[in-house]
């Protein structure tokens, strides 16, 4: 019962935090990621109870790819949606050797198969590749007339990407970049963030708790971070993720594969970073003064 108005209190905190798409639709600030599920049966069903227990706690948008587990992901995944699909805002991705007029199509298709479901909420290109972006675009809208996916997007596409995207015919409508976004990988805050906020185009930050990316071990060990997530009476995981969200602009999608794990992720929303701790973690994780290259894993 303790247990049960606890959900609630999680589950009402994270739909008071929630990121405006483009077109109006809002998704939670903290959802979960799926990269490496799906792959080991043996753990198949504490992954589906981590996936649902999240999405119970409020983080309803769900990360996945054709790419994970070479399609693992997706199935693991259609099992979690069993009787909760309309409950999540679900978002896959397409190789980059898909991305074109003559696989796109099949590529979604087959992920909604594995995912059981006939549509996506987001399809994102996973990362740029060979086919002309404004093909992309293209053949993306004819998944949108299809009914398909409901929007689309990109994922490591750094700044000058975005601008030829945005010369694109259709180009306009991406309605997101995934890109990796942490505390110790803070090169998107010179250049790509302000332009995606100016395109009014949110980012949705993948490795949020620094699976990957640049400092992330530096991160763990560092005596300011520690310092505050002692003051906020959280883990590091915690900080990084309320530090990851400050902005109300940015989607963080970490993957979580324990109930302690979800949970902790999903109180992440209630934590508020104040003025004075955000300029200290400035201090020893400083924000980029020069173009850098965009981090990927
Ligand atoms: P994350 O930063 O989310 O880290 C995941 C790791 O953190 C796992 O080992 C997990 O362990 C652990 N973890 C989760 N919650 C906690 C917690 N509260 N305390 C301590 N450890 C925790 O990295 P990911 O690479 O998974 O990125 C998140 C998602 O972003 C991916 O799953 C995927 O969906 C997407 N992604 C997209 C990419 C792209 O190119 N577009 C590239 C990489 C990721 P455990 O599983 O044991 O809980």
């Amino acid at each position: 019962m303790t247990l049960n108005i606890h959900k609630d209190q999680i589950r009402a905190n994270n739909l008071k935090h929630q990121v405006q798409l483009p077109d109006g639709t809002t998704v939670p600030a903290i959802g979960q990621g799926t990269w490496f599920m799906g792959e080991n049966p043996a753990l198949a069903k504490q992954e589906i109870a981590s996936l649902r227990l999240g999405v119970e706690l409020g983080m309803t948008l769900i990360d996945t790819a054709e790419m994970y587990g070479s399609g693992g992901a997706e199935l693991l995944l259609g099992e979690a949606l069993q009787g909760i699909r309309e409950q999540v805002f679900l978002v896959s991705k397409v190789y980059p050797h898909n991305a074109d007029q003559k696989n796109a199509i099949k590529a979604c298709e087959t992920s909604l198969k594995r995912l059981k479901t006939d549509y996506l909420d987001l399809y994102l290109l996973h990362w740029r590749g060979n086919v002309p972006l404004e093909e992309t675009a293209y053949v993306m809208e004819q998944l949108v007339q299809q009914g398909k996916i409901k929007r689309w997007g990109v994922s490591n596409l750094d700044t000058d990407d975005m601008q030829e995207l945005w010369q694109e015919p259709y180009g306009k409508n991406c309605t997101v970049n995934q890109v990796l976004y942490h505390l110790g990988s803070r090169g998107i805050e010179y250049d790509l963030l302000p332009w995606c906020r100016e395109h009014h185009l949110p980012i949705m930050a993948y490795c949020p708790i620094a699976q990957g990316g640049s400092l992330r071990r530096e991160l763990m060990i560092n005596k300011t971070v520690m310092a505050l997530a002692k003051t906020h009476d959280c883990t590091i995981a915690q900080l990084l993720l309320a530090w990851c969200i400050r902005s109300g602009d940015v989607i963080a999608i970490p993957k979580a594969t324990t109930t302690k794990h979800v949970i902790e992720n999903a109180q992440s929303s209630a934590i508020e970073l104040t003025m004075d701790e955000l300029a200290q973690l400035d201090q020893v994780f400083t924000p980029p003064t020069h173009k850098m290259h965009l981090d990927i894993v």
